[in-house]
């Protein structure tokens, strides 16, 4: 007999098996922003132990377009209740305790959480605005994360301890989702190595031309000497090559080369003036640079 294939709940995805616990926060104002720092990140499993006051005017004021995240928030009464049902759990904290617990930073607690969602829900715990979490709810976490702040001053607001962590696990998310290609999300935007560049990077031969007409623009302005070349092109060759300019950017420069050179067809004319800027020239490179070639 043929089996007919049972059909499949939802899908739940590793960001959405990450719990959010903040235990007996005092302000709600709070609560809201840490509903958007989580809603920023792509979280949205918030669970509330004993809140001073929710859901209220003030939590939905700051939670500004994550309203939704407020609205789903489980309110429990014990850390116990919100942590029953996990298979890892994590407590923050900005202050070591008398008998040292595991203590993982940011990143790795990132890493271990993502990778637990395979086999269930993982707690992320947060304490009190005033005295953080007590030593017994520590001992409930598995693990805890101390983000490294400024010992002298190390307790972070409550939402932004959230958001550094709840950034750490984005990152996890963008590079597990990414596969072998980096993620766009992660390529630096600005990078003309990136792909979406809007020209393409100069060749190895434009950027010589370049070189060579430069190097003749500046003989002719008598700005360098062949003879003489100190480290002039060795320096401006290193300037150009770090700068990687694309194909049109070279053009501009060969551009500007070719008016330099138009311009200058009088100058050129004139020793008494091109004396004198030479004269600069020879200041600006000759100092430290040794031998001509070195
Ligand atoms: N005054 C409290 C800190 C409260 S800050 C104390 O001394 O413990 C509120 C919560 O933000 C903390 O309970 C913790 O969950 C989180 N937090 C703040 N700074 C942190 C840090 N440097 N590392 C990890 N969690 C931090």
């Amino acid at each position: 007999m043929r089996k007919t294939a049972l059909p499949s709940g939802p899908t739940i995805t590793p960001m959405e098996k990450v719990r959010i616990v903040l235990v007996e926060t005092s302000h709600s104002g709070n609560i809201g922003a840490v509903a958007r720092a989580m809603k920023n990140m792509g979280l949205a499993n918030l669970w509330l132990v004993k809140p001073g006051s929710f859901p209220d005017e003030a939590s939905y004021a700051r939670s500004s377009g994550a309203s939704d995240v407020l609205d789903r928030a489980h309110v429990v009464d014990t850390l116990d209740e919100a942590i029953a049902d996990c298979v890892l759990v994590m407590g923050t904290s900005a202050r070591g305790r008398k008998v040292p617990w595991p203590v993982i930073p940011p990143p790795d607690a990132a890493a271990k959480t993502y990778a637990h969602t395979e086999q269930g829900t993982v707690a992320l715990v947060f304490g009190r605005e005033n005295h953080g979490l007590s030593n017994d709810e520590l001992q409930r976490c598995h693990f805890h994360i101390h983000i490294p702040s400024n010992p002298d001053y190390s307790s972070l607001n409550l939402a932004m301890a959230v958001q550094v962590i709840c950034y750490e696990l984005r990152m996890v998310h963008l590079e597990q989702h990414a596969g072998a290609d980096k993620s766009p999300e992660l390529r630096p935007m600005t990078s003309p190595l990136d792909t979406g560049w809007d020209r393409p990077l100069a060749k190895v031969s434009d950027l010589e031309g370049f070189f060579h007409h430069l190097e003749n623009v500046l003989v002719d302005l008598e700005f360098h000497r062949r003879d003489k070349p100190r480290q002039l092109m060795t320096r401006l060759r290193r300037l150009f090559q770090r700068a990687q300019p694309d194909e049109m950017e070279i053009n501009i420069l060969r551009g500007i080369l070719t008016s330099v050179e138009k311009a200058s067809g009088d100058n050129v004319r004139r020793p008494e003036q091109m004396g004198k800027r030479s004269g600069e020239a020879k200041a600006i490179v000759s100092d430290d640079e040794g031998p001509p070639d070195a």
